[in-house]
């Protein structure tokens, strides 16, 4: 068996903008400030889709993610995801471990629907979807509450 490790970080601004949404993890948060985004700004599974390029060396954030949302109206983050699942090949994802920095909003209500959500889409379960979460002592941007970053590791397995 082989192991590869994919690693994934994302950051996003919040916005002041009654038109848009909080999504983390494709979960709702009511009563919090958006983010800044051509999509939904997703940025839990924005962090996810670059762990799975950390994998599969098909960077999908950028160019394909653009050409997604701009030129065919794809805002919904799960897509750019299954996008980047498609070139795992003979690869298994059987773990992935979100660390979240962020002053607000408070994550740790939700976390559990975050797994779900996230288990879900990639066929897991939601012990195999860690999340742990930081204002770290507000010594950043995303700790003074600016925005949002993400980090994400994805661990794939291959039998061949
Ligand atoms: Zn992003």
């Amino acid at each position: 068996m082989k192991v590869k490790t994919g690693l994934g970080q994302d950051s996003h601004r919040f916005v002041q903008d009654a038109t848009r949404t909080l999504i983390l993890g494709g979960v709702i948060f009511e009563n919090a400030p958006p983010l800044q985004g051509n999509s939904d700004a997703d940025v839990v599974l924005h962090a996810l889709t670059n762990a799975i390029s950390g994998v599969t060396g098909v960077n999908i954030l950028g160019a394909v993610s653009d050409k997604l949302c701009l030129e065919q109206g794809v805002t919904d983050s799960r897509e750019y995801v299954l996008e980047a699942l498609k070139y795992l090949k003979n690869w298994k994802i059987c773990h992935v471990s979100f660390s979240i920095e962020a002053k607000l909003p408070k994550m740790s209500p939700q976390i559990a629907a975050m797994k779900t959500r996230i288990a879900d889409l990639l066929n897991l379960t939601m012990d195999d979807v860690g999340i742990t979460a930081t204002t770290g002592e507000g010594l950043t941007d995303f700790g003074r509450g600016e925005g949002i970053q993400v980090f994400c590791i994805v661990t794939a397995i291959s039998e061949i």
